[in-house]
């Protein structure tokens, strides 16, 4: 049985049991973090994050994917603590998120980027042991740039010399995760080593099923989420989805934060409510089986396709 790299060091992939494949301890701005540490309570978010994870802990949740990227505060320190308190299995990972290309890799080039991802691979993260498990990047409503293609060819690269997995953040609206799988193909990575996240946004069956058409796993994983794309339609479309037989390619999540600084104290509370690391087991499971989801789906997405996505086999090339 392959192993997948935890917080807390390897673990056999069978272990991995129920998954969250896209949550998140903390989301925070990283530079005003970092000059302004007034503005933020470190212990009440610590605080936080072990509670939603104990939360979902509640629910049979033995592991949590966390793909917190640069500028949005990744943070081992806090993954270490949360694992400590609760023992759920953590898995982060390393890459870019979707804000504008930092100077220091604009002008430096593909394989410097591969390399610096490499590292948190091979290495670990933030001068700590701790593994990457997975490569994270990001094409957002702008939709793809000059700089976004060097980072996904790194992203790639470093996925093709570390047998690693890729989460693909995604805008469905202008169908960016078609072109993340274009470039990722053309670097030589094996579309099911992807996961296209945020899929989950669009109803659109057609562009799903374009995209599902080149091989990788979709996200349908901002369940909570409700002001992009409603409750009902989110679930209408997942239940169609497994109609049409695509159970064994589709992960469930919420992509909640225990903390997020993006917006003001309470507005999360007010304007998605359901935005939270239980959604799934309180309001949209009853509704998935509802609308003719067996338990068998539910177990394939939630169980088995975090773990096939984690560990799907490339060979490594020679080195
Ligand atoms: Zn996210």
């Amino acid at each position: 049985m392959p192993l997948v790299e935890t917080v807390s060091g390897p673990v056999d992939a069978g272990e991995l049991g129920l998954t969250l494949v896209h949550e998140h301890l903390r989301i925070s701005s990283e530079s005003v973090r970092a000059q302004y540490p007034h503005l933020y309570d470190e212990q009440a978010e610590r605080e936080r994050a072990v509670a939603e994870v104990s939360r979902a802990m509640e629910h049979g949740v033995r592991t949590i994917v966390d793909p917190v990227a640069m500028d949005f505060g990744r943070d081992v320190t806090l993954a270490l603590h949360v694992v400590e308190e609760t023992g759920i299995q953590l898995l982060i990972g390393t890459g870019l998120g979707y804000l504008p290309l930092p100077q220091h890799f604009a002008r430096r080039d593909v394989d410097y980027l591969a390399d610096a991802f490499v590292h948190d691979i091979e290495e670990g993260i933030q001068g700590t042991g701790v593994k990457a498990a997975f490569l994270k990047c990001a094409v957002d409503e702008p939709g793809m740039s000059e700089d976004l293609d060097k980072v996904l060819r790194a992203i790639a690269r470093a996925s093709l010399r570390t047998g690693r997995p890729i989460m693909a953040h995604s805008h469905p609206a202008n169908r960016s995760g078609l072109e993340e799988i274009e470039i990722f193909e053309q670097e030589g990575v094996d579309p099911a080593r992807v996961q296209i996240a945020h899929t989950g946004d669009t109803d659109d069956l057609g562009y799903i099923e374009e995209l599902l058409a080149r091989g990788p796993f979709i996200g349908m994983d901002r369940f909570g989420f409700d002001i992009v794309l409603s409750h009902r339609r989110r679930v209408a479309t997942v239940v169609e989805l497994c109609r049409r037989g695509y159970a064994d390619r589709m992960h469930l999540s919420h992509d909640a934060a225990a903390t997020i600084d993006w917006f003001p104290p309470g507005w999360v509370e007010r304007a998605v409510p359901n935005w939270h690391y239980t959604w799934l087991f309180d309001g949209v499971l009853p509704d998935l089986r509802e609308g003719g989801v067996t338990d068998g789906q539910i177990a394939t997405m939630l169980e088995k396709n975090p773990a096939r996505w984690l560990t799907s086999s490339v060979e490594r090339p020679p080195t």
